[in-house]
């Protein structure tokens, strides 16, 4: 079920318990900022995952609250992991869904990374 993204941040959504290590996930980068890892039902032969490691909900919750450091370390945390993954060429698309609308299902700000394919023109 898509989420309401203004509602308050969930401290038991399930990106929360993988931040604090109470299920697994397949990672393939953390810093001080960002965490990242394969999502486990990948629409795209690469589909990653980076999350910010505070609790936010959503691009403007976070872009409101988070300090500059959070900011700048999780843009270039999601820069980082798509150079590692060596997906810089032939290419990588980033999308972030937001609230009921976008579909957003877990209420912790996400960035999907989509590679290893052409990805076709964008869909809205
Ligand atoms: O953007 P949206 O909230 O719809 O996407 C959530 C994503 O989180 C889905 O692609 C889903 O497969 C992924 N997921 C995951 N690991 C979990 C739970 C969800 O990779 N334990």
């Amino acid at each position: 079920m898509p989420i309401d993204a203004a509602r308050p941040y969930d401290p038991d959504n399930i990106f929360a318990k993988i931040l604090r290590g109470e299920i697994p996930s397949n990672k393939v980068y953390e810093d001080a900022h960002a965490l990242a890892f394969h999502d486990i039902n990948p629409q795209a032969p690469r589909h990653i995952l980076v999350i910010p490691k505070g609790a936010y909900v959503s691009w403007d919750d976070f872009a409101a609250k988070g300090s500059d450091a959070e900011i700048a370390g999780f843009v270039r945390a999601v820069g980082q992991v798509a150079r590692d993954a060596g997906m810089v060429e032939p290419g990588y698309r980033l999308l972030a869904n937001i609230g009921q609308d976008a579909h957003q299902e877990v209420p912790h700000l996400h960035v999907h990374i989509f590679a290893g394919r052409p990805l076709g023109p964008m869909l809205v």
